[in-house]
């Protein structure tokens, strides 16, 4: 019997015993193609020989040096190549752990520099009903997740959700694209208007919603008009591009696509690919500026910060991401797989809905198509779907968001960049 406390102690998972490019194979030798990357993690697959090697030149000079004493050269690298191609006036780089961490530090960031500026009223947080931002509990009492909210709800800080941008559910059928994406947008400005602009620090959100939703993008112009609210009321715009980023949706950040640069961004995931575990926050000068002239310090720190086995790793994907041109990849067979699945399953009687960019494609199964009426959720099609493929040697990430009122099941696919036609 296990001595871990799995995630679900009723159901002891697989076991994992090693990686094969797009597969990972289990203890009895199955191969299961990973269609989803765990949870669009494994960017680069399971058995890449560069990040291997850099991982091993980097553990033969140093493991570890706690940021209280010594920065180390994987970090400063990192850094510098991640502010290179960051989007806007990103500046300066907080290397965490994981995805959870990033967005942690970036809500305390956001806090710090409104107290540093003399604004120390602004402490407000809006999301969006329809997101994920992590485990710990700032990440998630912003998250609009309710069912993972619930049993901590007496323990969260009190934040403000308005909806998302959901063309598939949400655009009234007399609205075009375009009206119905600045109609989105402008539920934003009311929210802060109605909580007084003087008390809101920042606006959250994933410009392409991953877990929660299976793969929606935000439609052409909802980002632009949530920059120009954010930006009239001086409130800082915080991208979650932790499952979105580093590639998945086609391009190196996710925001690249809208032309919208946000404050502060925090990815994680594909950062690291699953060869360590590593987060990032990436922050505008003008943050970073204030608070070095302010305090002088960040209220904020982890043991394991800008950890150089991992720097090293993510120092190692982002070379193959960008040098080897998986990012490019990424959006080749991320058409194909569309468009694939499109022929195959467009007119399918139960799938909705078709849509996400690059390798990051959410399919939304439905009772009715006509009404798009979801599956009753005590059916669990999710969890029958995610079996079902998992006996056939395919992962898949499959969820529900009925029981937020949002959407019915849906499936999230994010394989390896390096997936190939046949597979
Ligand atoms: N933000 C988003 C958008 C995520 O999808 C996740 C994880 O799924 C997180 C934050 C939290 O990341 P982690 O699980 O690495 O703590």
């Amino acid at each position: 019997m296990s001595k871990i406390f799995h995630r679900t102690p009723i159901q002891i998972p697989l076991h994992a015993s090693s990686g094969d490019g797009a597969y990972l194979i289990d203890q009895d030798g199955k191969y299961y193609l990973d269609g989803c990357g765990g949870a669009a993690v494994s960017c680069l697959g399971h058995s890449d020989q560069f990040v291997k090697q850099a991982m091993r030149e980097q553990l033969d000079k140093l493991a570890y040096a706690h940021t209280g004493f010594f920065t180390s050269a994987p970090a400063e690298t990192l850094a510098e190549n991640l502010i290179a191609r960051a989007p806007g006036e990103l500046d300066k780089v907080y290397l965490v752990s994981g995805g959870s961490e990033a967005m942690e530090t970036a809500l305390k960031l956001a806090r710090q520099y409104f107290i540093d500026k003399g604004e120390p009223k602004r402490h407000k947080v809006i999301a969006r009903q329809q997101s994920y931002h992590g485990n710990t509990l700032g990440a998630l009492a912003t998250g609009g997740n309710k069912w993972r909210r619930a049993p901590y709800a007496p323990m969260l800080f009190e934040t403000f959700h308005i909806a998302p941008c959901y063309e598939y559910r949400h655009r009234a059928p007399n609205e075009s694209t375009e009206y119905y994406g600045k109609r989105a947008a402008n539920e934003l400005e009311s929210e802060i208007l109605r909580l007084g602009p003087e008390s809101v620090m920042a606006f959250v959100a994933e410009p392409v919603v991953g877990a929660t939703a299976g793969a929606v993008p935000a439609v052409e112009g909802y980002l632009k008009r949530i920059r120009e609210i954010c930006d009239q009321y001086g409130i800082l715009l915080i991208f979650d591009e932790v499952m979105c980023g580093m590639g998945r949706t086609g391009s190196l950040f996710a925001c690249d696509q809208d032309g919208v640069a946000p404050d502060i961004m925090s990815i994680a995931k594909g950062l690291g690919a699953g060869y360590q575990p590593i987060g990032a926050m990436l922050c505008s000068r003008n943050i970073a500026d204030t608070i070095t002239e302010g305090a002088g310090y960040f209220k904020n720190g982890h043991t394991y910060l800008g950890h150089p086995m991992a720097a090293a790793a993510a120092n190692a994907v982002l070379h193959r991401l960008i040098h080897d041109g998986l990012v490019g990849r990424s959006k080749e067979m991320g058409d194909k797989l569309k468009a694939a699945l499109e022929e195959r399953f467009g007119e399918h009687p139960h799938i909705g809905d078709i849509r996400g960019r690059g390798l990051f494609i959410g399919l939304e199964i439905v009772e009715d198509r006509e009404t798009k009426e979801p599956f009753d959720p005590a059916r669990q099609l999710y969890a029958q779907l995610k079996q079902v493929a998992l006996d056939k040697g395919l992962m898949i990430y499959p969820g529900n968001g009925t029981k937020d009122g949002m959407s019915g099941d849906h499936i999230l696919l994010a394989p390896p960049f390096i997936i190939t036609d046949d597979q």
